[in-house]
């Protein structure tokens, strides 16, 4: 796989951060993930948007400008032959001697891969996720997408160990989002969501997902929602770039109305994929 690091194509093996680069050692860093559907860009724009608001809540600068950074990826997709699947970008603040201060002069580290994966033919389309829920003990900027990420992670081998396939953050009695993905329910045909704030990721798939449904004359209520609320719902599902929207059929072994992955759901997955594609670059 030839992957980017700090100006150079190299094959995978070749490339070299160093061990003091503060990704590493303070998770000093930001990311985005774009998916990728018939060799192009899915949102590409939003994500470059939303990296910037990243980069500018920490006082970071990207290396390269937003249009220099589309053709990186569009090179990636291209040099790797990619149909189907993510590219993966950070830019952390760089390498520096170790303090918990921001260095004055670093050179921010930008790297890029690519990963090839079936995203549109997902057999979970068809079953349905099972999550479960869990204390939400992340840290309070969740907007800014930071590469810390432990916490997800542990969410979702918690998710694993009881049997199901993510697992949906409570904080103050209320759904936050999932480990890596915004959550919804359906409920007498209304979609609701959490609103924005610093407690969520905005996702550009949830926005995306939100403009096409109030197209589509579909109802949407942008607030907070209960666990208790989530498991008397009709359906559910979660949004993300490389899920795109995934129904979910059951929480904590409650199962979703009938148990099958909901209309809603299913619906807005055939929209979002069709628009993308129109969209994509
Ligand atoms: N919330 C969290 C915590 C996430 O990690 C992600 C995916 N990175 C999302 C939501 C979904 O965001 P997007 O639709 O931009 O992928």
């Amino acid at each position: 796989r030839i992957v980017y690091v700090n100006g150079a194509f190299v094959q995978e093996e070749d490339a070299k951060v160093s061990v003091f680069d503060r990704g590493f050692l303070f998770a000093d860093g930001v990311y985005e993930v774009t998916s990728v559907i018939d060799g192009k860009l899915i949102d590409f724009e939003g994500h470059a948007k939303r990296l910037e608001r990243s980069l500018t809540e920490l006082d970071m600068t990207s290396p390269v400008t937003m249009d220099e950074l589309l053709d990186i990826h569009r090179r990636l997709v291209t040099d790797n032959e990619l149909v189907e699947g993510m590219i993966y970008l950070q830019i952390t603040r760089g390498a520096a001697d170790r303090d918990f201060a921001y260095p004055k002069d670093a050179t921010p580290t930008l790297v890029l891969f690519t990963q090839a994966k079936s995203l549109v033919d997902s057999p979970m389309v068809g079953t349905g996720m099972k999550v479960i829920s869990i204390e939400d003990q992340r840290w309070g900027r969740r907007d800014i997408k930071t590469v810390q990420l432990l916490y997800p992670s542990m969410g979702k081998m918690m998710a694993k160990a009881a049997g199901a396939d993510d697992a949906w953050m409570v904080e103050d009695g209320a759904i936050t989002e999932g480990t890596s993905n915004n959550a919804y329910i359906v409920k007498d045909g209304k979609i609701i969501t959490r609103h924005l704030g610093t407690e969520i990721l905005h996702g550009i798939t949830r926005a995306a997902v939100l403009r096409f449904a109030k197209s589509a004359q579909m109802t949407v209520e942008e607030r907070s929602f209960t666990l208790e609320e989530a498991k008397a719902a009709d359906e559910a599902f979660i949004t993300s770039a490389s899920t795109f929207v995934m129904p979910v059929v059951e929480i904590d072994g409650t199962p979703l109305g009938d148990g099958k992955p909901g209309s809603v759901a299913l619906r807005l997955r055939e929209i979002y994929l069709e628009e993308s594609r129109k969209a994509a670059v």
